[in-house]
């Protein structure tokens, strides 16, 4: 990933809005679904507070390409599909149209302001796998359930994943309603079922799987990142009473697929590239990745801060901002990179597909302040979590809304954000 004249942090837009806006600059350029009225999707490209149709400009003839009518269709899939090549592209001619005024008059008809629009799911999602690299946060859940013992002996030699639920995959806002289900306290013979009473967020990143692999055809290392279309913040609702009962021997079920949510907006690899960093050091004594694993880009890890902030139904009549619960990056607190990711899950010749959604597990730093969910925050529900109107939690409860937040900041670059992941705990239904 090289930085090119796109990157360049003198480059501004003839949208005012672009300038100095914390998310979308020009620098920024991330591709999402939008529908300024029911069923009509459109994909466009954030620009400051407006969107870019880019159909539209397909249509108008300013942007060319033999991929350029995918950007036509009701979804990314197609675009995701058509590689990593395309993408650069897309992002060199946008950058183009949208700071050289000399464009101005024949973009401005297809731009609408983000205000107006409803985001969708950037892609149909047809898999959806989430993995486990957060080392920290596999640590100090291990030490809930095996205090001596808290990382299995795979850990650092297998990128861990599980195969999650696409269907209930939604775009930022979705309610989330509290599931129901099996639980079983510790002093309980048998189980009951009923609403969750441990529901909680996990902070993930989001990775759109861009071009795919043939069924049988692993991806290599050095190619993987090739193969990533972008990134978003992922959040993996969790119901941990449901989760500790139904966990065993096949891992996560009902506890998590009753929803995930995501961010809008697809950050691209190109979009990212002056902020990523090499992989931080394995611990003295860590196992050297086996060979498969090995060749990926010297930047792997992604130079992404990372918050969580939480706003209660009193907080709200009160008219409070919402409390941030916890703030860290994303660089330090994964164990195998995205690029890892990607060529482990395509190693025995599993084909990923344009559109696949994966996340990376949660992200927590190795500091309590960058924990990156309710159930380390409160050390499995023993320790009451301060909020600054005198309310604790130790989970959420309904009216709860969790709001996900992330930003590259580098000297010399210009800062991007990406956007929100949002969603608001509603009771459950009977
Ligand atoms: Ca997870």
């Amino acid at each position: 990933m090289t930085l090119d004249a796109t990157h360049d942090p003198a480059l501004s837009s003839w949208v005012d809005s672009a300038n100095g806006h914390p998310d979308f600059p020009i620098q920024n350029l991330p591709l999402g679904v939008f529908a300024a009225s029911e069923g009509d999707y459109r994909i466009g490209a954030a620009i400051g507070d407006r969107i870019v149709d880019l159909g539209a400009l397909v249509d108008a003839g300013l942007i060319e390409g033999e991929w350029a009518e995918t950007l036509g269709e009701e979804t990314l899939n197609g675009f995701f599909g058509e590689g990593y090549e395309a993408a650069s592209q897309l992002r060199a001619r946008l950058s183009q149209l949208l700071s050289d005024k000399a464009h101005r008059a024949a973009i401005e008809p297809h731009l609408v302001d983000q205000s107006a629009v409803e985001m969708q799911l950037p892609a149909s999602v047809g898999d959806y796998t989430d993995f486990y690299v957060g080392i920290h946060h596999a640590t100090n859940v291990g030490k809930l359930f095996r205090p001596d013992n808290p990382l299995l002996p795979n850990y650092k030699y297998v990128p861990i994943g599980y195969h999650g639920r696409a269907s209930s995959v939604r775009v930022s806002g979705h309610p989330v309603v509290r599931p129901s289900g099996q639980r079983k306290g510790p002093d309980q013979e048998v189980p009951a079922r009923g609403p969750s009473a441990r529901l909680d967020y996990e902070l993930e990143m989001g990775i759109w799987v861009g071009e795919g692999n043939a069924l049988g055809d692993p991806i290599p290392a050095s190619e993987a990142s090739q193969h990533i279309a972008g990134y978003c913040l992922l959040n993996d609702w969790s119901a941990r009473d449901l989760q500790a009962w139904e966990y065993q021997p096949l891992g996560p079920f009902l506890a998590k697929s009753f929803l995930t949510t995501v961010s809008p907006w697809v950050i691209t690899p190109q979009a990212l590239a002056p902020f990523m960093e090499a992989m931080p050091p394995r611990p003295d004594g860590d196992p050297e990745p086996l060979p498969y694993l090995q060749g990926g880009p010297d930047k792997a890890a992604l130079g992404i801060s990372l918050d969580v902030l939480i706003l209660t139904e009193k907080m709200r009549e009160a008219g409070d901002a919402p409390h941030r619960l916890s703030h860290g990056e994303a660089a330090s607190a994964m164990y195998w990179s995205a690029a890892q990711i990607v060529t482990h899950h395509a190693s025995n010749g599993c084909n990923l597909q344009p559109g696949d959604l994966i996340g990376t597990g949660t992200l927590s730093t190795a500091k309590e302040s960058g924990y990156g969910s309710m159930l380390e925050l409160s050390n499995g529900g023993k320790k009451a979590i301060d909020l600054p109107n005198g309310e604790t939690r130790t989970f959420l409860e309904d009216g709860d809304e969790i709001f996900l937040a992330a930003r590259c900041e580098k000297e010399g670059a210009i800062s991007i954000g990406l956007g929100s992941c949002s969603g608001r705990v509603l009771p459950a239904r009977a």
